[in-house]
């Protein structure tokens, strides 16, 4: 049975000396990385099970392979209120051991492939986790496809019902490029910039 671990880490030291294959596996209800160089926290909604195998390719280089399941908590891009976002990483990222790299990081190798390069035989996978769960995110979501969004002008959730202004907002305004269900992926990047389709009083 997995178990919820703090940080997801695996060890190759065995694999490095005799080229057998290494596993991991475990759930998490968090991640901590490193962004610039500000420490930050990426939450679950759940348990995030995690399974990855890596296999020598000779020498220092190997590959990573395996799956990663978090749910993000994002905002509706309209009314703000809390959506659940799962989603199903199908993980493949050639490894290399390099003595002198302190923290694990994706680098560029020469042939343009995404390297994952890490100093130590124990290596804490937080960051390359967090760093493709990011980059699979979906930039915006609506917690309904059919979301009225808050009001202009007061702020009012017009999911629970018309305010004063609502004759003043055009329903033009309303963007349906948005109109994808609760959890589905409308474009890739961060969850970060969920605010940018957010629409705010002139
Ligand atoms: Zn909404
Ligand atoms: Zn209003």
């Amino acid at each position: 049975m997995p178990h919820m671990t703090d940080q997801p880490r695996i060890h190759l030291g065995t694999l490095l000396r005799t080229s057998d294959d290494a596993h991991a596996e475990g759930e998490l209800d968090h991640l901590n990385y490193e962004q610039g160089n500000e420490h930050q926290t990426l939450h679950f909604a759940e348990a995030a099970p995690y399974e990855i195998d890596v296999n020598s390719l000779g020498g220092d280089d190997m590959y990573l392979q395996g799956t990663f399941e978090p749910t993000l908590v994002m905002e509706c891009a309209r009314c703000l209120r809390e959506v659940h976002v799962p989603l199903e990483l199908q993980l493949g990222t050639l490894m290399r051991f390099d003595p002198s790299v302190e923290k694990p990081h994706l680098d560029e190798a020469d042939t343009g492939e995404e390297i994952l390069l890490f100093g130590e035989p124990d290596v804490d996978l937080s960051g390359y986790l967090a760093e493709t769960t990011i980059l699979a995110a979906p930039l915006s979501v609506l917690h309904a496809p059919d979301c009225k969004g808050l009001c202009q002008v007061c702020g009012h959730d017009l999911n629970e019902g018309p305010c004063e202004h609502m004759a003043q907002v055009p329903v033009e305004e309303i963007d349906d490029d948005l109109g994808t269900p609760e959890g589905t992926v409308h474009a890739r990047q961060n969850p970060f910039a969920a605010l940018k389709d957010l629409a705010l009083p002139e």
